[in-house]
């Protein structure tokens, strides 16, 4: 944690950047974001097992960009949220420092190449009951998997600290709100949730760097990342493509080949 305490300091006390997107201390034993703007803090920056929260999401906001250049301590699940929203013109290269932190040593990952780079050789690591529980719905046959989501989703309410959390959910106005035309029924009732959702899956197919911070955000518990890394899985498997890898590559939900093997696209 030294080494990130002093890196951070020193580029706050030399003016690159403005603030630090880190975590700190939480209530109990929990860690939440802070956003260091003066050197002399940066030794309340926490960095351990508990730093899970996707930061990344924090990039796009108004408020965080207008406190100028960030640096951020990123997970390997908000290095390739970067890359994402990099290849989404959503962030601009070489606009923030990124700091990962690898066994005690901090590295600076400065451009497109060094982001590529780390997120090719650190995959985002699955707590194994998330993977226990991946492979239960996956064997689950469709009536019982349909069956399973609808009680899931039966319990949402709409509070979209999901989309909230997730770095991906960043357009300006979401399909949930938008009332000409009226995509999704807004109510909390069963059909509006599956709608919103399986809208917000299809929405991330391809694009979800599979972080699970949007499970962890749901306070009722619903594992909705599931729902959108399955989306993204099958993306990967059909056409061979995975978010998060390159900062220069192709929507897969946007772009065609005419080799498709679907003649009407041809
Ligand atoms: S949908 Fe969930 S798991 Fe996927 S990138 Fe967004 S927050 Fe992370
Ligand atoms: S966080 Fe949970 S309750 Fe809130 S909208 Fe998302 S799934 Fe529904």
């Amino acid at each position: 944690m030294q080494a990130l305490h002093q890196k951070t300091k020193e580029l706050l006390e030399s003016g690159t950047v403005q603030v630090i997107i880190g975590y700190g201390r939480g209530c109990g034993d929990r860690v939440r974001p802070v956003f260091v703007r003066n050197a002399e803090t940066a030794a309340g920056l926490v960095w351990d097992d508990r730093c899970r929260q996707n930061l990344a999401v924090y990039l796009n906001k108004p408020e965080i960009k207008n406190l100028g250049t960030p640096a951020i301590v990123a997970t390997p699940a908000a290095v390739k949220s970067i890359i994402q929203l990099i290849s989404e013109n959503q962030v601009k290269p070489c606009s923030v420092v990124v700091l990962a932190v690898d066994q005690g040593a901090v590295l600076e990952l400065k451009d497109n190449a060094s982001l590529e780079e780390y997120s090719a050789k650190h995959p985002v690591v699955f707590p194994p009951f998330v993977l226990k529980e991946m492979k239960t719905i996956a064997e689950m046959p469709l009536p019982q998997r349909n069956a399973y989501w609808q009680n899931e989703l039966s319990r949402c309410f709409k509070c979209y600290a999901c989309r909230a959390a997730c770095p991906l959910c960043y357009c300006e106005r979401c399909i949930s709100e938008n009332n000409q035309p009226q995509w999704v029924c807004p109510a909390s009732h069963p059909q509006g949730n599956f709608e919103w959702h399986i809208n917000r899956a299809m929405h991330l197919a391809g694009r979800c760097i599979e972080c699970g911070s949007c499970s962890i955000a749901c306070p009722v518990g619903i594992p909705i990342g599931l729902l959108t890394i399955e989306a993204s899985r099958m993306v990967k498997q059909e056409f061979g493509h995975e978010p998060g890898l390159r900062c220069n590559a192709d929507s897969a939900m946007s772009s065609f080949n005419t080799d498709d093997r679907e003649t009407f696209i041809q």
